[in-house]
């Protein structure tokens, strides 16, 4: 099996360090607001893989973590922490925040049927060992304590290894040219530094006592600490985001090599962005759209409401190496194609078989699997799929037959790479019994006006409490109603 390394920029043989075993570690969320599709498109990228390496034979530990502090507004040293601040807002206490958002982030990744991982470790239950971790990179010589804050000292690592910036290209001579004027306020020696240990100010309110100050991990540290934890200080695979190359995997890198020795992380692999309408998605573009409104549909960007497996289905369709634009057309396209595929799988369960095959049908295992061995290219095994349900729909019509060796066969591997490895049959039929869905409310509220104009309160008033209990909010309009749920 082919996979990109982002570190060496090839298509690499993934060979484990120690099979069957593999190591997989990915970034996981910031637990402070509703998930989103930049959670999704990881979550799913790396639930193909995982699924993948399973069916491959591998016994895969995969870790995804939740950062649960240490993570600042605008990613750098200074700032608030993301959770303290949300909390503050909120007026929670920031484990309640956490909990609040995880708990939505679960039931979100559940609906898009992606597979829990096998250790979801926290931050804030690693405190201990990323103190390690700091005094390890200390003992090293390349971290300095200033003011009850430690950091990473970016120059002199560098020029004993020549190493950072290695995953992200980044000209580091350049960086700690430009970077090096600092105000005399800064506790850092250069601006390329970053914190390993923050010292907390007064009002912060997430705080540990550690040998240097009461105060709190620096964000990159987590993952260089729980990733050694649980897949050794040498592992397979570490993922994420591309907008986590840099600083945050950079920094991963330094403080592994730092503190063990040695590089921790033999394949990097990294899934592109996703853009709104040709635009970056955030809160001040107002094209920030959460999981919730893509199910719901409530959102003034979008004209319907989308399914689970119609937003799995679109992030698929693309190589995730490759960036994916979201719009209502897009996902109408997706909403169809998935339909269509699903249609030519419930069809090919009815199929009966015949003598002989004039469908040439035989390969299609292999084609898939070359596919999915081509650095998880999803986009081509769909294509292949879909190939499929064009020679099922020639059988169906009695244009072409089929044997019946050859119809288990298309049956096995069918289900094999739609459910088991691209993880779609979470939800079979989903777009159409969701149709159906809102076909019936739709129906039950018809009957409602209809027995309002014929003065029969009873009824309506029934089927509006009873609709109410179940969680759906009824609008009466001029024209007829509106509901949501
Ligand atoms: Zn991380």
């Amino acid at each position: 099996m082919l996979i990109y390394n982002t570190l060496t920029r090839r298509k690499e043989q993934f060979t484990p360090i120690n099979p069957p075993h593999a190591g997989l570690y990915v970034c996981g969320p910031t637990v402070y607001g509703d998930p989103h599709l930049g959670h999704a498109r990881p979550a799913i990228t790396f639930d193909v893989l995982f699924r993948y390496l399973k069916y491959s034979g591998y016994k895969v530990r995969y870790v995804r973590n939740i950062t649960d502090v240490g993570h600042l507004v605008n990613d750098a040293d200074e700032g608030e922490d993301k959770i303290a601040k949300k909390a503050k807002i909120e007026q929670l206490e920031p484990m309640e925040v956490v909990q609040y958002y995880l708990i939505r982030y679960h039931k979100a990744m559940d609906a898009l049927n992606v597979l829990p991982p096998s250790i979801e470790p926290h931050a804030s239950w690693h405190i201990m060992e990323q103190i390690d971790f700091v005094q390890k990179i200390l003992d090293a010589g390349f971290a300095y304590e200033s003011n009850g804050s430690v950091y990473f000292d970016v120059e002199k690592y560098n020029n004993k290894t020549r190493a950072y910036g290695k995953l992200s290209g980044r000209n580091i001579d350049e960086l700690l040219e430009t970077t090096r004027e600092l105000d005399g306020q800064s506790e850092k020696r250069r601006s390329a530094d970053f914190a390993l240990w923050k010292k907390a100010s007064p009002e912060h309110i997430m705080h540990w006592k550690a040998p240097w100050s009461v105060g709190f991990p620096g964000w990159h540290l987590e993952c260089s600490a729980m990733s050694t934890k649980y897949l050794g200080e040498q592992f397979d695979i570490h993922g994420g985001g591309m907008d986590l190359i840099f600083p945050h995997h950079e920094c991963e890198i330094a403080q592994s090599c730092a503190a063990l020795g040695k590089e921790s992380v033999t394949y990097w692999m990294h899934n592109n962005m996703i853009t709104v309408n040709g635009q970056k998605m955030g809160k001040s573009l107002g094209n920030f759209i959460t999981l919730e409104e893509f199910f719901t549909g409530n959102h003034p960007l979008l004209t319907q409401s989308y399914s689970p497996m119609t937003i799995r289905f679109f992030i698929l369709q693309a190589h995730y190496r490759s960036t994916v634009d979201f719009s209502n057309e897009a996902l109408q396209a997706s909403e169809k194609g998935l339909a269509r595929l699903m249609e030519g799988y419930a069809r090919l369960q009815k199929l009966s078989p015949s003598a002989v095959s004039s469908v040439e049908v035989k390969d299609l295992q292999d084609k898939c699997g070359e596919a999915m061995n081509d650095d998880l290219n999803t986009p081509i095994v769909i294509s292949h799929l879909f190939d499929a349900v064009k020679a099922v729909n020639l059988v169906h019509d009695g244009k072409e037959t089929i044997s019946a060796e050859d119809l288990n066969e298309v049956k096995r591997v069918f289900r094999l790479f739609m459910e088991d490895i691209l993880g779609l049959a979470g939800e079979e039929n989903a777009g159409s019994s969701n149709e159906a869905y809102k076909q019936a409310v739709d129906l039950l509220l018809n009957i409602r006006l209809q027995a309002k104009q014929n003065k029969d309160w009873a009824t309506s008033d029934r089927i509006r409490n009873e609709l109410s209990a179940l969680g759906f909010e009824i609008k009466d309009t001029k024209d007829g109603f509106e509901w949501k749920i």
